[in-house]
């Protein structure tokens, strides 16, 4: 890599390249060490107040926060804000249509106040992006595209391109939150295993004249799944799931279409829809990277597991990656050691496999489950359902997987 040429040097104890969801997390659980140094390097401009200029991770989805989650955001005091704008989820129900079981969770039941919090992701970026650059120990680095990377004695080097001109970031510690298709990923040559779905999700807003009741809803129904989401405003985030065809015929269908096959996949309780947003598409692929640590460089996020979204744990089992990742780096600094140390990195990754392993497991076998639209075993489905229903032991099992308390 060529440092020369009037190259502004800057120097970090950690940088991050990816400002979505979880880097900007991690910058935030980084800084809660004083003295740190840290720089998020983003490709997109600085999350806007209009719907038009969101980047990447803080589109118009909305995210099913657990329990283990607002714990994060409590120890970083930005819960009191988060949950201003979060509406909590009391109950869930899962059903398959045209069966007869189901299974139920309460929060009350469990004892606690929501099973979970659905939080726009827009929201949620303006809070982080706003609570990263109000933290003197973080530069939040904004349209900005990494030119190269390379390392010289220990020391990681990021060469960064910005409308203010060249950067070369250095640092003992370089984490790539740069999504599922990580182009950091490919430049550390991290080979990743990518199994395609062959679904897609198709994600917005709706309203139903019946009130939401903070209830979240699976409903499974020959190939597609939906989920609502209960919204603050008193509307719905819908994800329905489906083949890429089918879903790119829902985005394309005219509203009133749309509406009457949400209708009747649902069934008549629900009342009159009513379209919030338009359709957006997500392509759903398990892309899981072999490694996520080398000496002086971490993988995060999407860019380390990116899972099908049906279990809505995703996000969650990345902050609780992060947390993990803050904590080691703040105990190498105490004892005046090296954040990138493999050592202590690859005792990180080690730590981290059996969440990681139990939440990709689970999101894969609740695809597969439903995925087969075989009579009998639908029927075994029914059963299960309902045997779940009716045994405590097993649905408090299921809330705590929820609600990320495993
Ligand atoms: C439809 C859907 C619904 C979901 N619902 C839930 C849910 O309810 N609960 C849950 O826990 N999880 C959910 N998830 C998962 C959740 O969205 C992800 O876990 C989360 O987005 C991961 O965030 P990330 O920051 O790792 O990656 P991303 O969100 O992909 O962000 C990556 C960031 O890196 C930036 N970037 C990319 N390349 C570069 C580069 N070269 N240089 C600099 N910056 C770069 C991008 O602009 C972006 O800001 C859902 C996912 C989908 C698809």
């Amino acid at each position: 890599m060529d440092a020369g040429g009037g190259m502004r040097q800057v120097e970090y104890d950690v940088v991050i390249v990816g400002g979505g969801m979880v880097g900007a997390t991690l910058a935030l659980m980084l800084a809660q060490r004083p003295g740190l140094r840290i720089a998020i390097v983003e490709a997109a401009s600085p999350p806007q107040t209009d719907a038009r200029g969101f980047q990447p991770s803080f589109d118009g989805r909305s995210t099913a926060l657990s329990r283990s989650t607002a714990q994060a955001f409590v120890q970083l005091g930005l819960w009191p804000e988060i949950r201003r704008y979060s509406q909590p989820i009391r109950h869930i129900e899962v059903s398959e249509q045209g069966r007869w079981g189901r299974v139920r969770l309460d929060a009350e039941e469990e004892g606690i106040e929501a099973l979970g919090f659905v939080m726009e992701n827009a929201w949620l970026g303006r809070l982080l992006y706003g609570a990263c650059t109000a933290d003197a120990a973080i530069d939040w680095m904004s349209a900005c595209r990494v030119q190269a990377i390379d390392a010289v004695a220990g020391v990681q080097r990021v060469q960064v391109h910005s409308a203010t001109g060249e950067f070369l970031l250095q640092a003992r510690l370089l984490v790539a939150a740069d999504g599922a298709h990580s182009s950091l990923r490919a430049a550390m040559q991290v080979a990743s295993d990518t199994f395609d779905y062959t679904q897609c999700a198709v994600v917005c807003n709706v309203d139903s004249s019946e009130a939401h009741a903070d209830r979240a809803y699976e409903r499974f129904c020959h190939g597609e799944v939906l989920a609502l989401l209960p919204r603050v405003d008193a509307s719905r985030a819908l994800i329905w799931t489906a083949p890429p065809a089918r879903a790119r015929e829902l985005e394309r269908a005219q509203e009133g279409e749309f509406l009457r096959q949400l209708g009747q996949r649902l069934g008549p309780a629900w009342g009159r829809w009513r379209a919030r947003t338009a359709p957006v598409v997500y392509p759903l692929q398990r892309i899981i990277a072999r490694q996520q640590v080398q000496a002086g460089r971490v993988l995060l996020g999407n860019a380390a597991h990116f899972l099908h979204p049906v279990a809505g744990q995703g996000f969650n089992l990345c902050v609780r990656d992060a947390a993990a990742l803050a904590r080691t780096v703040h105990a190498q600094m105490e004892r005046g050691g090296d954040p990138g140390d493999i050592a202590s990195l690859r005792l990180y990754e080690e730590g981290r496999r059996r969440d990681q392993a139990l939440i990709t497991t689970f999101s894969d076998r609740l695809v597969r489950l439903f995925a087969v639209d075989h009579a009998l075993l639908s029927h075994l489905r029914s059963l299960g359902m309902s045997l779940f229903d009716l045994t405590p032991g097993s649905k408090t099992l299921l809330a705590r997987l929820s609600m990320g308390a495993l």
